[in-house]
């Protein structure tokens, strides 16, 4: 579904990716692991058009997406959950799925989803978004990202900042999605969690992929063990 091939990326003089390979299958969860500043991020921005590639390209069911802006490739199936969240403060929750839609026409059907995965949004429809818990504005920004009915969720750094019990809540959401159908991307710092539910993942350093492979095969490697999960 998604092929990034040989993507070399910077931001003016300062080269953040070098030759960065990788793919997701459909209904695949694949996770980019890596010390700060390794390019993860980074990566999800050429992948979502905010940054272009220098060289390399970005494939998405076989067509080349250089020349598909950002919100285009939204109404392609591609939707992005930003790191830190940025959900709209001054809209209600409802306003703020309102907002993930805007690609299509929302159907009830699009609302019933996002509250029979987050029921606490539910129960929160009219507050602010700026005066939910950084948890449930997590959710919301999950929640607002699937509006736009996307085949492949890109999360970065969903569990950042949020308390242990709120980090598996979010992690379990992404095996449900995956249940469903869904392909999701996940750029995580906490690489326990982040390698306990994917399928595949990529280890990232200064701005290369280091290694990849299966999970569960990531996560009993020593190296990467020493160096990510603190054993
Ligand atoms: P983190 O987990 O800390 O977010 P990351 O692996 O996602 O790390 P990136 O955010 O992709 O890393 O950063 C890769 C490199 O690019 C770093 O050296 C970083 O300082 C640099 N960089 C990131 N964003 C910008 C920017 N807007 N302007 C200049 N340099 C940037």
């Amino acid at each position: 579904m998604l092929r990034v091939e040989e993507v070399s990326a910077a931001y003016g003089a300062v080269r953040a990716l070098h030759g960065v390979s990788l793919t997701v299958d459909a209904g695949e969860v694949v996770t980019l692991i890596g010390a700060n500043g390794a390019g993860k991020s980074t990566c999800l921005k050429v992948v979502t058009g905010l940054l272009p590639a220098l060289q390399g390209r970005v494939l998405w069911d076989g067509d080349d997406l250089a020349r598909v802006p950002a919100h285009a490739r939204v109404g392609r199936g591609l939707a992005m959950s930003p790191e830190g969240r940025q959900v709209f403060s001054r809209m209600t929750v409802l306003e703020n799925l309102h907002m993930g839609a805007y690609s299509r026409k929302a159907e009830a059907s699009d609302y019933e989803r996002a509250y029979r995965l987050f029921p606490r949004l539910k129960e929160r429809e009219a507050q602010l978004a700026g005066t939910l818990s950084g948890g449930e504005q997590q959710m919301l920004a999950i929640a607002r990202a699937l509006m736009s009915r996307p085949r492949l969720l890109i999360l970065d750094e969903p569990s950042l900042g949020l308390a242990p019990l709120v980090v598996r809540q979010i992690f379990d959401i992404v095996r449900t999605l995956q249940r469903e159908g869904l392909g999701v991307l996940l750029v995580e710092q906490n690489a326990r969690q982040a390698l306990a539910v994917a399928d595949r993942g990529y280890v990232f350093e200064t701005g290369r992929v280091v290694l990849s492979g299966p999970a569960s095969e990531l996560a009993g490697n020593a190296a990467v063990q020493t160096a990510y999960l603190g054993l």
